[in-house]
């Protein structure tokens, strides 16, 4: 064997370019750290542990004064690849990727706040992110306030009290409430709040929440992150401070870490997001359109419609209405469930996000944990379905829609 194979040689000491890239650029090349071997595509580091050549940079690794690798659980090359690719996207200052979006969405919050805090959240929201707010920390006496709609005045009365932290999810699932985010960023600065945002529905092709006055974003990147249905996986951005002192401390010590086999479908995945997530948007906001011309649909919720009550918002913040639709029959659950039972193309599946086409009926599957009352605030009923439009010819989409009409 060569001595070549042996060690670390880092092959990508090129410099860098001199003027600033487009993020469908980062989406190719942030990150990309190549090994000694000079190879193309991002290599998978399937490994938890890392050796040292003395002891004496032992000690220095763990006293943080090295970049050298230590243990899976704080930080792997090939986690890294995805995620300073993903921060280079977002144009946030760093990212920790974690197992699921779900340990994202927790330690995101979790990190911030301590017995007797209050959180202030838009009443729209995934529901294991409602359980989170609602069920788990008020065990530990944190306590949520919900807020619903956007009127300026119903947020600034909810963030006149000490606020830690607002958790806002915009486009929210499955009704696609959408929130202003720079007005409620606004206020809860005032008050000395973090804001978190929950961008998977928008995903970073199409929202960049920093860019109006959010402090962090959380993502699953199960949904248009790998967009392929394959892994499971989150992911925390914000400020070198918020994730060095508030998030890296939680993190590392309750280890919610992301596999290295996932990052690097992720970081992989990445390379294509833009593409796909615009393709999907494209279709949706067609089908959208269709669907609202239909006697068998009393409303269609999507945010690229000028009839959606926060239409002008999203025409502010996003750069599209999304990929996912929610729709509500004229009819009773007994229709909505015919209707699905009749689709040839698009699957009844849980899931949103993935290059397949995804129709769930929320009430009875995504959000049964919650209430009738809970499920009736979010706009939930028997009759309301929730499309995940994915990457399929439209016109086959459409096909396949009107004739289970
Ligand atoms: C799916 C989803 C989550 C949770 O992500 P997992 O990867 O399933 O843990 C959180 N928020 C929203 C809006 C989601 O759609």
């Amino acid at each position: 064997m060569s001595k070549r194979l042996w060690g670390y040689q880092p092959r990508n000491e090129r410099p860098e370019p001199s003027w600033e890239l487009h993020p469908d650029t980062h989406a190719i090349r942030a990150g990309l750290a190549r090994s000694g071997f000079g190879e193309t595509s991002e290599a998978l580091y399937l490994n938890s542990g890392f050796t040292y050549s003395s002891a004496e940079q032992a000690e220095s690794s763990f006293a943080d004064e090295t970049d050298h690798y230590v243990y899976g659980r704080f930080a792997n090359p090939t986690i890294s690849m995805f995620e300073q690719r993903l921060a280079a996207i977002e144009g946030a200052e760093f990212c920790v990727g974690t197992g699921s979006g779900m340990s994202a969405m927790f330690a995101s919050v979790a990190c911030l706040v301590k017995a007797g805090d209050r959180i202030v959240a838009s009443a729209s929201m995934f529901s294991s992110c409602y359980v989170v707010l609602m069920e788990i920390l008020p065990k530990w006496g944190v306590t949520t306030e919900l807020v619903q709609g956007n009127d300026p005045e119903v947020w600034a009365k909810a963030l006149s009290l000490p606020t830690k932290a607002v958790f806002l999810e915009t486009p929210s699932n499955p009704m696609l409430e959408v929130v202003d985010i720079r007005m409620v960023s606004d206020l809860a600065h005032k008050v000395g709040a973090t804001v978190i945002v929950d961008n998977v529905m928008a995903s970073p092709v199409l929202q960049k929440p920093l860019e109006h006055g959010a402090d962090v974003v959380m993502y699953s990147a199960t949904k248009h992150i790998d967009g392929q249905g394959r892994v499971l996986a989150g992911a925390i951005l914000g400020s070198e401070s918020y994730i060095k002192e508030q998030l890296n401390p939680f993190i590392r010590h309750t280890g919610p870490s992301l596999s290295p086999f996932n990052a690097w479908v992720l970081v992989k995945s990445l390379e294509t997001m833009s593409m796909r997530v615009k393709r999907m948007n494209n279709s949706a906001q067609l089908i959208a359109e269709f669907l609202e011309s239909r006697p068998e649909i009393k409303s269609v919720r999507y945010p690229g419609l000028k009839s959606h009550p926060g239409y002008q918002t999203a025409q502010r913040q996003m750069d599209g209405g999304g990929s996912t639709i929610g729709i509500e029959f004229a009819g009773k659950q007994n229709d909505t469930f015919k209707f699905m039972n009749a689709l040839r193309i698009i699957d009844i599946s849980n899931n949103l996000g993935d290059s397949k086409s995804l129709i769930t009926h929320p009430a009875s599957s995504t959000h049964r944990r919650l209430s009738p009352e809970v499920q009736a605030e979010m706009g939930i009923t028997g009759s309301v379905l929730r499309l995940s439009v994915g990457l399929e010819h439209p016109e086959d989409l459409l096909r396949d829609i009107e004739q289970a009409l």
